[in-house]
């Protein structure tokens, strides 16, 4: 499985490293892999035993004039090699379109980065039946066959809303996303303790994408044990 945490604006950088710490100490040689998105300003260096560090976000350059954005360079320093790329809040808020999201895709893959690529439907598209569509659409152009491509999943709609997909949304949701040619597809939206076993046991889910649950040590590692008994 793999398991990644997003810690969207939250955690200062002395409550990340306590973080990243413990959660290092709690972690063996587990099965899945493990993966922690800090903020910008709370970026460890990439050298914990168990799991990785990723960005969230990055400017498509080694570096230049692109005041508030990070690039390669700075990601590289830290030893980071994963980086998030198209996460519904920065397309919603930040206005990132699917051309940008597809030159940082073409940029970072080039340099042969791990690239976590959030693609996801707001309600009304599922309303009108157009999920696929839509998902295709963020998907076009982007070279699926890029061997560290991870597609995130996540429903708008299920986003830090409580309310994650049924079980049946997501099997079916991935197994057309596996059709179109994504070979590693995770989800996100919602996921908790309390539902993260039943969705990791789906067929077509190879892992979640967790904000809001992996803020809290206890319960991102209890989602990261139930991944290890799949
Ligand atoms: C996310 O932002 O990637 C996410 C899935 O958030 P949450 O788990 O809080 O819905």
């Amino acid at each position: 499985m793999i398991i990644a945490g997003n810690f969207k604006t939250n955690h200062t950088r002395s409550s990340t490293f306590s973080y990243c710490k413990e959660l290092d100490s709690l972690l063996g040689a587990q099965k899945s892999e493990v993966y922690v998105f800090p903020s910008m300003c709370a970026l460890p260096y990439d050298d914990f035993a168990h799991f990785s560090i990723g960005v969230q976000n990055a400017y498509p350059a080694c570096n230049g004039a692109y005041s508030g954005e990070i690039g390669l360079e700075q990601i590289q320093e830290l030893g980071i090699n994963t980086l998030m790329i198209g996460h519904s809040e920065r397309r919603l808020i930040l206005k990132e379109d699917d051309e940008l999201c597809k030159r940082k895709f073409d940029f970072f893959s080039q340099y042969g980065m791990n690239v976590f690529f959030c693609i996801g439907e707001d309600l009304q598209a599922r309303r009108d039946a157009r999920v696929l569509d839509v998902l295709a659409s963020q998907l076009k152009s982007i070279d699926l066959d890029y061997s560290r491509l991870v597609v995130a999943y996540e429903p708008i709609w299920a986003i830090g809303t409580g309310v994650s997909a049924s079980l049946e949304e997501i099997k079916e949701t991935h197994r057309l996303l596996k059709e179109l040619g994504c070979k590693k597809v995770i989800y996100g939206g919602s996921v908790s303790e309390g539902n993260a076993k039943d969705i990791m046991n789906l067929e077509y889910v190879d892992g979640v994408l967790v904000g809001g649950a992996s803020l809290d040590l206890k319960r991102f590692y209890q989602i990261i044990q139930q991944g290890e008994e799949i």
